[in-house]
């Protein structure tokens, strides 16, 4: 077999962008977090990556579930309900304990409602990065961050199986840039 080595071809990141659909800066988000493979230089997307990405089937968020979208993972400078990191990686993060991989993404939504989280309890959580879908959980609980923070935590277990055949290594339209959670 061969890998993502010295002869793997190359894309650019504006040809990555234009046959996924999706500007360049969700282009560079897919790479910072390793859901699109790059060459050490990080310059361009190694094909191989990308036509897996092209072959994700979308789906649609059902109502009543809920959307949280990351950022490259990361230490958690305010450590929210005590978890070391935060964000995703596709190697880092799939390298984790269950638990500690759904610390990352299961809170702390400084811009939702308390109401809201409650509201999708007995739902499904899906993290999505660019709109690839990383990890889905079911919401079995929603509170107030303990660290003082005003940002609601979700407390997640594993999906439905109706959750992941709907779910599971599928992509979301784009949501609109700065929104945490759709
Ligand atoms: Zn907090």
């Amino acid at each position: 077999m061969e890998g993502p080595g010295r002869h793997a071809v190359v894309t650019s990141q504006n040809e990555a962008g234009r046959v996924l659909q999706i500007e360049p800066h969700a282009v560079a988000k897919l790479k910072a977090t390793a859901v699109l493979a790059t060459p050490p230089n990080r310059t361009g997307v190694y094909a191989p990556s990308l036509e897996t990405a092209i072959s994700v089937l979308f789906t649609t968020i059902a109502a009543d579930d809920v959307a949280v979208h990351l950022g490259k993972f990361g230490p958690d400078q305010n450590h929210h309900y005590g978890r070391a990191y935060a964000g995703w990686h596709q190697e880092k993060s799939l390298a984790l304990p269950v638990a500690q991989r759904r610390d990352c993404w299961r809170g702390a939504w400084n811009d939702m409602s308390l109401d809201t989280g409650l509201s999708f309890v007995g739902h499904t959580a899906v993290a999505t990065v660019s709109g690839f879908i990383v990890d889905v959980a079911s919401v079995t609980g929603a509170s107030i961050c303990p660290c003082g923070c005003v940002g609601v935590v979700f407390d997640l277990q594993d999906p439905s199986p109706e959750a992941t055949a709907r779910y599971r290594g599928r992509r979301l339209a784009v949501p609109p840039r700065g929104k945490k959670w759709t």
